[in-house]
């Protein structure tokens, strides 16, 4: 396609955005200039490193900072079009930053899984194509030191108190806390405590730091909330370096002031940890550790789709035990399984604009992600003819029309409305498959597809209907044959010659049906993957439900379809619209030239949950 029809794309970067509350704020702040005197030395640092760089040529800095202990799904697409969206529309840089400093969970495995989803997206990091994402794991000396500031500053001690102990202290919402025997000891004494622990002299578990705030604080993640912990665990960045490893309310304001983000954005569960977010980088900016102004936590509703479930822990889950073929199955909402099952970047920009953010939680119907497919794959995907439930249809009058054995050629735009992309061919002969559903032995009222003869009440013959196939002729039904067992079997037709489509007859007979096909002759049987809903409840796991219990048994058909010879040459991801039927994309792992796979994308029309 020229690169005119891409700006015609619904992402198009030109395309009016509607403004949101985010979008509000950094306006504000853009005119205010409240980051305008921020220096940015070409990587993250504290603030004797970034002072010694240029003011930042980054208008906002912001970031998407994934765990890397699973694969993206569709909430993450929300984050990172956001993320970067804003970044792109405002002059400013996107960091990806994986957030990693939990030893435990995390796997190479996912981090090239999450670098790949972000490309795929469309986006770059870091304020250039090829730079490499930061981890936060490249902090942990920064943070070290940040524990030892605050614990000499009389801002952190180091807790021996019981785990149990520790949490009958923190009191409730209606109680305060009560202060640890530990709080009042001397800051030495916590320096040296600390350095044990970073040394590996204490087990874990036994002590934890804390940051010494107010037990009675209203807000209880200000009673003084641990930060580091002792962890014997490898990580996969820092091997056995560490014993002790940070809390991520710890570690996540000190990344972002590192990196210079100026809008930390995240989900709404993260609101009541904002007043520890801004003390803590207060804190340290008082220490000279990091530099002034700091980034500013804003939170937004996580998104929450109907008929999907988006926990990590639920995704793998459905993946261990096989309810589904892995983490790119094509009825999974993860970013590979919807590239898998069709899905461009541009849908999915599309929907993450369409979805907006807000600060309420709420349900966006499936519907809504189907549409923006719809929408993306319309502008852009080559037409095709496919029969996906097969019946044969023999045009009786053929031999003596074409003569016997013979082919007519017949063409039909790539696309409707891009007549620049040319035509594509395929033959009509004597016998053809067509829909089962485009024929009806007894028609109901209304239907303007084929059924045969019939004797009226008079003994008068009505005839049989006639349709156009589409790009070819006008037939007539002439009758039909059945198995023993009642199936039909065969339709029969002949065909109305001079009617052939863009032939100077064709419109000279009338009819109201046009019905797709392919030549048995002239066509390729492909295995079509037709995918439903992975459950059949709206609210799979709403409420702690049993998730598992409302698996939609029928989520995948697999079938034998034919389809249209032009198809031949698909490659894996190519997407097409068979006409009449829906959006169908050759599978990216079992798909070959030659011997094409496709999954059902979308159908033609909105009919989920119906
Ligand atoms: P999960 O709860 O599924 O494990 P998570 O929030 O722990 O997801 P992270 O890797 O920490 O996953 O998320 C990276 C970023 O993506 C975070 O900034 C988070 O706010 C955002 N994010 C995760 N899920 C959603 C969602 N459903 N909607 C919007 N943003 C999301
Ligand atoms: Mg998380």
């Amino acid at each position: 396609m020229s690169s005119t029809d891409n700006k015609s794309s619904p992402a198009a970067e030109n395309a009016v955005k509607p403004s949101n509350f985010l979008r509000q704020i950094i306006e504000h702040d853009l005119a205010a200039g409240t980051y305008a005197s921020r220096r940015w030395a070409g990587s993250p640092g504290d603030a004797t490193h970034q002072a010694a760089g240029q003011l930042d040529v980054a208008k906002i800095r912001t970031r998407f900072p994934p765990e890397p202990n699973g694969y993206l799904h569709i909430g993450h697409a929300k984050s990172i079009c956001l993320n970067f969206g804003l970044a792109r529309d405002y002059g400013g840089v996107c960091h990806l930053r994986f957030d990693d400093t939990n030893p435990e969970k995390e796997e190479m495995e996912y981090v090239n899984t999450i670098i790949d989803s972000v490309k795929w997206l469309g986006f770059d990091w870091n304020g250039s194509p090829d730079a490499k994402p930061y981890q936060a794991s490249d902090y942990f000396d920064f943070m070290y030191r940040a524990a030892e500031y605050l614990i000499t500053s009389g801002n952190a001690y180091v807790d021996e108190q019981s785990a149990d102990n520790m949490r009958a202290n923190r009191g409730d919402f209606g109680k305060p806390g009560v202060d640890s025997p530990f709080r009042a000891l001397s800051a030495e004494h916590h320096l040296k405590r600390f350095q044990e622990m970073a040394g590996g002299l204490h087990s874990d578990g036994a002590m934890v730091l804390r940051a010494k705030i107010d037990m009675a604080a209203p807000n209880i993640n200000l009673r003084d909330p641990a930060i580091y912990r002792i962890r014997r665990a490898t990580h996969h960045h820092t091997g056995d370096t560490w014993c002790i490893y940070p809390m991520y309310t710890f570690a996540h304001p000190i990344e972002d002031a590192l990196e210079q983000i100026t809008h930390s954005i995240c989900t709404l569960e993260f609101e009541d940890q904002r007043p520890f977010y801004d003390w803590l980088l207060a804190r340290l900016i008082e220490g000279g550790l990091l530099s002034a102004p700091p980034p500013h936590q804003y939170e937004f509703a996580r998104l929450n789709l109907t008929y999907v479930v988006t926990s990590k822990r639920k995704l793998r889950q459905l993946v261990d035990d096989k309810f589904v073929t892995g983490w790119d199955d094509p009825r999974l909402p993860t970013i590979v399984g919807l590239r898998r099952r069709g899905y461009t970047p541009e849908a999915l920009q599309l929907f993450a604009e369409r979805i907006g953010v807000t600060k309420s939680d709420s349900w966006i119907d499936y519907s809504t992600l189907e549409g923006c497919l719809r929408e993306s794959l319309d502008a852009s995907a080559p037409r095709a003819m496919a029969v996906l439930d097969p019946i044969k249809l023999v045009l009786t009058n053929w031999d003596e029309l074409f003569g016997a054995g013979n082919l007519d050629l017949c063409s039909a735009p790539i696309h409707p409305h891009h007549p620049e992309l040319g035509n594509r061919s395929f033959k009509l002969g004597k016998e053809v498959w067509i829909e089962r559903t485009d024929f009806e032995e007894t028609p109901p009222k209304g239907f303007f597809r084929l059924f045969p003869p019939k004797a009226s009440a008079d003994g008068t013959v009505i005839a049989g209907n006639k349709v156009r196939l589409k790009y070819g002729h006008v037939i007539e039904c002439t009758g039909f044959t059945k198995d023993a067992a009642g199936n039909v079997t065969e339709v029969h037709a002949t065909v109305i010659s001079d009617t052939k489509s863009g032939t100077p007859g064709s419109a000279s007979v009338k009819v109201k049906g046009v019905i797709t096909w392919v030549a048995v002759a002239d066509s390729l049987s492909a295995e079509v993957r037709l995918y439903d809903r992975l459950f059949t409840d709206e609210h799979p796991d709403a409420g702690g439900k049993d998730f598992l219990a409302t698996l939609n048994p029928n989520s995948l058909k697999t079938i034998q379809a034919y389809v249209e010879p032009s198809l031949l040459s698909a490659q894996p991801d190519d997407k097409f619209q068979f006409e009449r039927h829906g959006y169908f994309c050759a599978d990216r792992v079992d798909s070959v030239v030659g011997k094409p796979v496709f999954n059902l994308a979308v159908g033609l029309k909105d009919s989920f949950g119906k």
